[in-house]
């Protein structure tokens, strides 16, 4: 897969330090330590090999991958199959992506209890949806806010 002309790592590396100024104090070690792999990864500061074409002798060098999870570059393949697997998986009608959010106030609070209340926000959520579609929704079950594609038949 060749390079993209924007990535999340370039976005990072230009903005990341700045950001995370700002956000100093909101940032959780585990989110700091993921901007990090992503700022990181397929670069020399995670190391690398030399490949050699065994034809020509070209060489060419491979930089590591971070492994991180959360990055789009090690994640796109896996990303990929999860996305053909929903898609084999979907009713023939209209979907809907729907958001649900907090207001600015509630989501102060919620830098400090995430648990608590990422956990209270999916189950009013899927009460909501279950009231209104008493069918199968695919859900973004780690993700916050929680989001949803629903299918948009009439009743
Ligand atoms: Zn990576």
């Amino acid at each position: 897969m060749g390079r993209l002309a924007l990535e999340v790592a370039d976005v990072f590396l230009a903005h990341g330090p700045a950001w995370r100024q700002a956000q100093r104090g909101h940032l959780s070690l585990t989110q700091l330590k993921v901007m990090s792999a992503i700022e990181r990864c397929r670069s020399s500061a995670l190391g690398g090999h030399v490949l050699r074409c065994a034809g020509c002798g070209r060489d060419q060098i491979a930089y590591n991958s971070c492994r991180n999870r959360h990055c789009p570059k090690c994640q796109g393949p896996a990303a990929r199959r999860w996305l053909a697997a929903r898609e084999a998986d979907l009713l023939p009608v209209e979907y809907y992506h729907v958001v649900f959010t907090l207001p600015a106030p509630i989501g102060q609070i919620a830098y400090q209890n995430k648990a608590a209340l990422y956990g209270l926000l999916f189950d009013i959520a899927a009460e909501t949806l279950m009231r209104m579609r008493p069918i199968r929704s695919t859900w973004a079950r780690a993700s916050a806010p929680p989001w949803c594609c629903t299918p948009g038949a009439r009743r």
